[in-house]
């Protein structure tokens, strides 16, 4: 069974007269937990901005095999601690998704040691995501490329470090292009980057990212942890 937890940070849902809630009533965390519930391997649980110190916590981050991160205007707000929290349980093992406005939030940013800085607009354009790396296993059964109707753009630079892999690059019709999809190894953890997911769109509705989603918690799922990554000990000499 794997154990997933999503964040998010659950605020434009409940502002009134804000698309998101139209479109997410219960959330996206739920939208996002209720398809991979349909999983007989997956146990999803949701964790919001309110809950997040005890929900977030070493002991709780244990039990979690996988974390899945949205957030957007209220980043601020995640405690440094949660955030150094988070990036442990990565270091020993822990995978964590990061989806869309994520980018700019502790964890990630932590993780990344970069500004993790984007261009942006919301102008409804069209994105075609091309698959760049067919082999990878979060690209199963995605076929060349998918399209989604309208999303938020982002484009180029994005302010991270090298990827270890770039599974998805995204075309907009406004002329930007952008990684939309990339991986890292952070100690013991994997970590995938994946851009769309626009509160105001139904992305998370959408069938393929679903499944992307779906692939990516099966890719950085651990096989195993460790627990000491932050250990820096004096060793004796192993010859004798
Ligand atoms: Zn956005």
């Amino acid at each position: 069974m794997i154990r997933v937890l999503i964040y998010n940070e659950f605020v434009h849902e409940r502002e009134s007269g804000n698309k998101a809630g139209e479109i997410y009533p219960l959330g996206i965390h739920q939208a996002i937990a209720d398809f991979l519930n349909k999983e007989e391997d997956i146990q999803a649980e949701t964790v919001t901005l309110d809950d997040v110190s005890e929900k977030v916590t070493a002991e709780k981050l244990k039990n979690v095999d996988v974390l899945i991160w949205w957030g957007h205007m209220r980043h601020d707000e995640v405690p440094d601690s949660v955030a150094e929290t988070v990036m442990e349980a990565v270091l020993n093992g822990m995978g964590a998704i990061f989806l869309h406005s994520a980018h700019k939030s502790k964890p990630f940013m932590r993780l990344m040691g970069t500004s993790c800085s984007l261009i942006w607009r919301e102008s409804d354009d069209r994105e075609r995501i091309w698959v760049s790396a067919p082999y990878h296993p979060i690209a199963q059964d995605i076929g060349p490329y998918f399209e989604l109707p309208a999303d938020e753009t982002y484009g180029e630079p994005f302010g991270i470090p090298s990827p270890d892999e770039t599974v998805f690059i995204g075309w907009f019709s406004g002329g930007e292009v952008f990684r939309s999809g990339c991986t890292w190894q952070r100690g013991n953890g994997r970590v995938f980057y994946f851009q769309p997911g626009h509160e105001t769109y139904p992305t998370f509705l959408n069938q393929v990212i679903q499944k992307i989603i779906l692939n990516a918690v099966h890719w950085t799922a651990p096989s195993y942890r460790i627990n000491n990554c932050m250990d820096c000990p004096n060793v004796p000499r192993p010859e004798k």
